[in-house]
């Protein structure tokens, strides 16, 4: 039993729920099922794996908290400068924190360990190293969550409601 992707009225995809929260919206009558995953919770009751709210919901603007974890997931777990894949993966201050550098998700990239020595106190300018993505900030948190799962493997059902993973 799964998470469940909801999509807004619009097909837009909304957020990520419980599969518990998504049978009430079902039974309801809030949501109508897109995608089902072949189990069912009672006959004639398939579980679903994406559904569709049947009213339209304006989105907040959600913040994506900066941490490790979240700018290696946006880098792809690589190397920034010389695209090492691997485990002795840290974070670099684009501009050094010593320099007045912030800690922003335009400032701090992924870094293996030797790119990251071989820096040191410098710019990528100064060390003539080049950032192979200029670092943004996710530009939206359920874009970001859902690829989380779609690079575990599971929810693979979900991948073509979400245009541009
Ligand atoms: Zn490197």
């Amino acid at each position: 039993m799964g998470k469940v992707l909801v999509l807004n009225a619009s097909y837009e995809p909304l957020n990520i729920t419980s599969w518990r929260r998504a049978a009430v919206l079902l039974i309801k009558g809030k949501a109508e099922r897109v995608e089902h995953n072949g189990k069912f919770l009672y006959a004639e009751f398939p579980l679903p794996t994406v559904i569709r709210l049947r009213y339209y919901v304006r989105v907040p603007y959600k913040e994506i908290p900066l941490t490790r974890r979240n700018i290696l997931h946006r880098d792809g777990h690589t190397c920034q400068y010389c695209g090492y894949t691997g485990d002795e993966l840290t974070l670099d201050h684009v501009i050094p924190r010593s320099r007045g550098g912030g800690d922003t998700w335009e400032n701090i990239v992924t870094a293996c360990v030797r790119c990251n020595v071989k820096k040191g106190n410098r710019t990528p300018y100064e060390a003539h190293m080049t950032l192979r993505h200029p670092p943004r900030q996710p530009y939206s948190s359920l874009y970001f969550e859902v690829s989380k799962h779609l690079k575990s493997g599971s929810h693979q059902e979900w991948q073509k409601y979400v245009i541009g993973l």
